[in-house]
């Protein structure tokens, strides 16, 4: 069975996908993975990709979709797999259908966890990590017995940055505006499977997996 997942930050992709991978017995596909794995193993686009990466630079779509072929044709993709994070954008799709049947593969379904993006929002807005020890808390999953403080050590938690409402926005902004094609582009195809990732962790995993047995 090959998979694609696609979801917005903060929809708990990861986790599910570590679930499907097991259920399925197919590796898990991540484009930081493969990226990681051509640039340690040294391969001529990892080579070119780590240039790329050690200059701040955005990699060239034609260098990650090499990338991503080459992982694809590994041998412990035969039974199948689950891409994550690949394609990104419909040029990218368009990519990946043409390497697929390169290697006579194909996709066979397409996830889409949906989340509304007020609860995203909360989600990826509420991380507050402690200056002393480096531990994480949420203020809605995970809060800390007195607001601000660490629980462990008594240090002062803080926000980072990256999660203020204003940077989540258009973090989920810029997700939501380039994958919209790329739903489009697969329920087109009548590969696209729903599922609404805002219930509990294993109810989306149980809707995720008969939606993937529905189509074998
Ligand atoms: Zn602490």
């Amino acid at each position: 069975m090959n998979i694609l997942f696609m979801g917005p930050p903060g929809a708990g992709k990861g986790t599910q996908a570590e679930r499907i991978v097991e259920e399925f017995g197919i590796p898990h596909i991540s484009t930081g993975d493969a990226f990681r794995l051509a640039m340690k193993q040294e391969t001529p686009l990892g080579l070119k990709a780590k240039e790329y990466v050690d200059q701040g630079l955005l990699v060239p779509d034609e260098i990650t979709n090499g990338i991503v072929k080459e992982r694809l044709a590994l041998d412990d993709c035969n039974k199948g797999f689950l891409l994550d994070g690949f394609p990104r954008t419909l040029q990218q799709a368009e990519a990946l259908d043409v390497m697929l049947s390169e290697l006579n593969r194909g996709i066979d379904r397409v996830v889409n966890l949906k989340v509304d993006r007020g609860l995203l929002l909360a989600r990826l807005t509420g991380r507050r990590i402690c200056k002393a020890c480096g531990s994480t808390y949420h203020v809605m999953f995970n809060a800390p017995k007195q607001e601000g403080v660490c629980d462990k050590c008594g240090g002062e938690l803080y926000q980072r940055s990256d999660d203020t409402e204003e940077k989540v926005g258009t973090r989920l902004d810029e997700y939501i505006s380039k994958t919209a094609p790329l739903l489009d582009y697969y329920s087109g195809k009548g590969l696209l499977c729903e599922v609404d990732g805002e219930k509990e962790i294993d109810t989306v995993t149980s809707e995720i997996v008969s939606c993937l047995k529905g189509s074998l």
